[in-house]
């Protein structure tokens, strides 16, 4: 078999391939070579569909605060280094009853962590933002430092830049398989083998097509998008309108500004099914889904015309506490991240940063709970897979 040699294999070029990709390129010396199944920023991935929600007053504490700390500068510079637009800081506006848990944790994080925040009353609410049909007893909590990213641009700058600083690059060349020797990883693909002295498995969704050891522990999530047409879309720009998260009883809403000018994504999902594969997502919201959703949305938003102007199905890989996979294998030259679990974009950047350290032996600030033998450990005293996004 003729090989190919390079000193570090990234497979999947999506959201965390790309990060890492950026991060692993700026590395003097270092061959680095980005290997995708599809192309240059595709649709298929789970970073697909316009905008991901951006907030720090996350319900999960400490080590989430952090990442995402990191992640704005990352972001920020990522943004300074490509001279594109990618993360409209714009607030992100939790609105739901007085005393909602998620609203009360969300509240206890951003005074623990002393993040920018304001508390708005129902009245504040009704006056300060009239696109939300706020009802009685409503109260908001707007993180000052959440808003809403631009995934595929993130994407696209980060693959360009790294692209720019030497990485090598190889689009619709699916991975087929990885094999561990001792002078190497050998990647197996459509056009030919590589054989690498490291390699980081980024590759989302199929990850356990790729990785066994995954199997046991990651399950895929199906999350719907959709997009509503308002009465005065000028009412939803970003300047106006920052990203939100709504509960109302059991109704759990998320979504961000219109930044195409004419529609602003609401969305709220069905009861999905727990997947095992790809292949088993299903291609779109049902007619019955979609005319339930846009009732709500017609519900929750002034002058809203109820049929989604816009929709798409995706999914992402998930771990029953939705804490993500960042292992070493003990050899060291297989670094694995995974299981994203539908809030891993907007820390994305940590991420990518993380993978680079441990592909290069260096220092790194990994919790150590998200490595792989921590999750089986946790695994057995879990209950069943949780859903939820942002
Ligand atoms: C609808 C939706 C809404 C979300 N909302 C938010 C949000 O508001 N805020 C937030 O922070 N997060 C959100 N998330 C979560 C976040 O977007 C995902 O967790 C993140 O994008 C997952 O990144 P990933 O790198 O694991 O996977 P991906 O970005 O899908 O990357 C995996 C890549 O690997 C490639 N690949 C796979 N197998 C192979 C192979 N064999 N050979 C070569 N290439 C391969 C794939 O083609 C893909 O490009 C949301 C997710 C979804 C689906």
């Amino acid at each position: 078999m003729d090989l190919q040699r390079s000193d570090v294999v990234v497979i999947g070029a999506g959201t965390v391939g790309s990060m890492a990709l950026w991060q692993l390129s700026k590395r003097e010396g270092l061959e680095v070579v980005g290997i995708e199944q599809f192309g240059r920023v595709h649709s298929h991935g789970s970073y697909a569909g316009e905008s991901r929600v951006f907030r720090t007053a996350v319900h999960e504490g400490a080590t989430y605060v952090r990442m995402i700390q990191r992640s704005r500068e990352l972001w920020r510079e990522l943004e300074r280094e490509s001279g594109r637009s990618i993360y409209a800081e714009v607030g992100c506006l939790s609105i739901a009853p007085e005393g909602f848990p998620d609203l009360e944790t969300a509240l206890g994080t951003v005074r623990e962590f002393d993040l920018p925040h304001r508390m708005l009353s129902t009245e504040e609410l009704r006056r300060e933002y009239p696109q939300h049909t706020i009802f009685d007893g409503d109260v908001g909590l707007l993180d000052a430092h959440g808003g809403g990213l631009r995934p595929e641009v993130a994407v696209m700058s980060a693959l360009d830049l790294a692209e720019a600083n030497g990485a090598q690059l190889f689009f619709n060349t699916p991975v087929l398989g990885i094999e561990e020797r001792s002078d190497g990883i050998v990647v197996r693909t459509t056009q030919g083998s590589w054989l690498a002295d490291r390699v980081l498995l980024a590759s989302g969704s199929w990850s356990t097509r790729l990785s066994p050891e995954l199997n046991e522990l990651l399950r895929l999530q199906v999350l719907g998008l959709t997009w509503f047409m308002p009465k005065r879309p000028e009412m939803f720009v970003p300047e106006r309108f920052p990203a939100f998260l709504r509960d109302l009883g059991p109704v759990h809403f998320f979504g961000a500004p219109s930044f195409d000018g004419y529609a602003f994504k609401a969305c709220t999902n069905p009861e999905w099914p727990v997947l095992r594969d790809v292949d088993e997502v299903p291609a779109a919201h049902t007619r019955a889904e979609l005319i339930k959703i846009g009732q709500r949305a017609a519900e929750l938003f002034e002058g809203v015309n109820p049929e989604p102007v816009r929709e798409s199905v995706h999914h992402c890989a998930y771990t029953p506490d939705r804490l993500p996979v960042v292992d070493r294998s003990d050899s060291g030259r297989l670094v694995t991240i995974a299981g994203l679990s539908g809030h891993g974009f907007k820390f994305s950047p940590q991420l990518g940063e993380w993978a680079a350290q441990l592909l290069a032996g260096e220092e790194s600030t990994v919790d150590p709970r998200f490595a792989l033998a921590a999750h089986l450990e946790r695994l057995a005293a879990l209950g069943p897979y949780r859903g939820g996004g942002h």
